[in-house]
């Protein structure tokens, strides 16, 4: 559709997403139009051949990778007789499978019914009565609310306790300042290796607890919420680690502003740990996007250090930058990961660090 990215990079990336989402892909379709079509999104004709497709392939979705309008996802799903999704949808439907603490948890409800408000009437009143139920599922077990007025005081209430959640962070940030414990925050594009980084100084730290390892998989996402945990490596080092919620590259706006209250604490760290994935063809491309959110955030004049992970899998690492704020390690096959320590208490130069994770 658009001339400014890839296209067949960002329909790979959405094929992950629906992987993530729990859906078998059956098929990638491109169309080179010169306009959006305003009633089906792609052309007519498109539309006749994608449901030949689903039909023979019994598929319980389609997805498009853009926003749709309520009137677009209506008349699709009418001449398509299948359930239809949009990319935000299934970004919100992954995050809500993924939240854990109650702030993500209530930020993705409230993400997901602001967007659904004005696209009610699009979703067709079978949806999903044999599909995945992708983009209709809440936080946790729960189904998302369908009537309108029922969604308008839900949207109330969540505001409400979203209120009270950040009071208490706040309270808890001052505490935090006033027992003057430098903050060190993870950052990074997703999959770079965060969660993994993580759970290996949580593994070498002496308070390991094996029920807080933060849930990794090999998927675009891994951690999305709020926790904090601690970690003593000996008198001369301790981490408190917190992991918060993330987004993926490309995420609308809209979404943005409504994860940016809890990614608003990498603004109160001291020391980031900007990692990379160094096995990834796109690092560069992947280190200018993460920088990027930064900037967005407005966290422009941080130390950073550059952490380049996944050199295992790196067959010449000559190609990659090397200078004082740059660090070669693999998370996983714990290489150089006692240098880095080393390397944060450099940066930060006393006994105590508390050390967040955020996944752009
Ligand atoms: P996050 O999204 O940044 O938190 O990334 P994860 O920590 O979930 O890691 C994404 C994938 O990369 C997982 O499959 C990890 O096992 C893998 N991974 C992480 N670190 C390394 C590493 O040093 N070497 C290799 N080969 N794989 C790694």
């Amino acid at each position: 559709r658009k001339n400014d990215f890839d296209i067949e990079e960002s329909m790979d990336e959405l094929k992950e997403l629906a992987k993530a989402a729990g859906a078998d892909v059956e098929a990638i379709v491109i169309q080179n139009r010169p306009a959006v079509d305003v009633t089906y999104y792609i052309g007519k004709g498109k539309v006749e051949e994608i449901k030949v497709f689903c039909d023979s392939v019994e598929a319980d979705m389609v997805i498009f990778n853009d926003v749709l309008s309520g009137s677009q996802i209506r008349n699709i799903e009418a001449a398509m007789d299948i359930d239809v999704i949009d990319r935000t949808t299934l970004i919100l439907d992954i995050f809500a499978q993924r939240a854990q603490a109650k702030e993500g948890k209530l930020q993705v409800e409230l993400a997901q019914l602001k967007y659904r408000m004005p696209r009610l009437k699009g979703l067709g009143k079978q949806m999903s009565k044999q599909g995945a139920g992708i983009g209709t599922r809440g936080p946790g077990e729960k189904k998302l609310e369908t009537d309108r007025r029922h969604i308008l005081s839900r949207i109330h209430d969540i505001e409400q306790e979203l209120k009270e959640v950040k009071q208490n962070r706040e309270v808890q940030r001052a505490q935090r300042k006033k027992s003057e414990i430098p903050i060190v925050a993870v950052v990074g594009y997703t999959n770079a290796g965060k969660s993994t980084l993580m759970n290996r100084l949580l593994q070498m730290s002496e308070t390991y607890q094996e029920d807080r390892e933060v849930f990794v998989k090999d998927m675009l996402f891994a951690t999305l919420d709020v926790s904090l945990r601690k970690l003593v490596f000996n008198e001369k080092l301790t981490f408190i680690l917190t992991d918060t919620v993330g987004f993926v590259s490309k995420l609308p706006h809209d979404l943005v502003n409504a994860f940016k209250a809890t990614l608003e604490e990498v603004q109160y760290a001291d020391l980031l740990l900007h990692v990379i994935d160094a096995s990834n063809d796109n690092f560069e491309m992947q280190r200018k996007t993460t920088l990027g959110v930064l900037h967005d955030l407005g966290v422009q004049s941080k130390k950073i250090i550059d952490v380049y992970n996944k050199i295992d899998k790196v067959s010449d690492a000559s190609v990659l930058p090397k200078d004082d704020n740059t660090l070669h390690i693999s998370a996983l096959n714990k290489i150089n990961l006692d240098k880095l320590i080393e390397s944060i208490r450099q940066e930060i130069g006393v006994k105590v660090i508390e050390c967040k994770l955020l996944i752009p």
